[in-house]
């Protein structure tokens, strides 16, 4: 039974490049409502992934997601290390043992941002990169009910959080670092919602 360990191996790696490349924009983002380090947090983090992919072959998907989320909480730091950390800890602890398929990868994707929901206590509209995950959510699970295939699924999941998003530029931060800025946070894009996206874009690039 294939499992996609070499889908997932694909989508991290993607996900590292796009993050490397788009470091200094998320850091710039971070220098408007925070402390400039989100783009240098995630390379650092993507890069150590990196390194335990060219390191280890993993025989099933969940170790692999798992091995990924335990070094991004060691190594991204900050707020959005423990969380993405959590995000694959959890989607990868669902997948297990089950084939990848567009309602298992929901599932994945649902656990996953609970867990995100668990750790950081984040509502809708708090400025933060769950409102980049619950459009993604609900666009995944629309398209899948249509019929969609999984990268068609992704696809929709990647654009409405491109739209999530957009939608964070006029909203007053109440969840992080951004929130210490209270109205001033208003007028600029959340870093955090902004390299979900990315991530999202390169999982709609990649998996299958
Ligand atoms: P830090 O703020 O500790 O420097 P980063 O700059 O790496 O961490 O990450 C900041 C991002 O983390 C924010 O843009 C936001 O999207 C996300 N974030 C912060 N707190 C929360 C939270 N409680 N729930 C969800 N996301 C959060
Ligand atoms: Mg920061
Ligand atoms: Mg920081």
């Amino acid at each position: 039974m294939s499992m996609g360990v070499d889908s997932f191996v694909n989508w991290l790696r993607d996900t590292a490049g796009s993050l490397h490349e788009n470091a200094a924009y998320l850091t710039e983002l971070d220098s408007a409502i925070g402390d400039a380090d989100h783009g240098a947090n995630m390379d650092r983090g993507f890069q150590a992934v990196v390194g335990l992919l060219d390191e280890t072959t993993f025989d099933s998907a969940d170790d692999l997601l798992k091995k990924a989320g335990m070094t991004l909480v060691s190594k991204v730091g900050g707020a959005s290390g423990p969380l993405y950390g959590t995000f694959f800890l959890r989607f990868g602890t669902a997948l297990a043992g089950a084939d990848l398929t567009p309602e298992t990868l929901g599932k994945a994707l649902h656990a996953g941002v609970e867990g995100v929901l668990a750790r950081g206590k984040a509502e809708l509209g708090d400025k933060t990169m769950y409102d980049a995950w619950a459009p993604a959510l609900d666009a995944y699970d629309a398209a899948v009910a249509d019929g969609a295939d999984l990268g068609t699924a992704l696809g929709a999941a990647a654009e409405a959080a491109a739209k999530g998003r957009d939608a964070t530029i006029p909203l007053v931060a109440r969840k992080g670092r951004a929130s210490y800025l209270g109205d001033r946070s208003a007028g600029h894009q959340d870093p955090g919602a902004t390299s979900t996206t990315l991530i999202l874009e390169s999982a709609a690039r990649t998996l299958p």
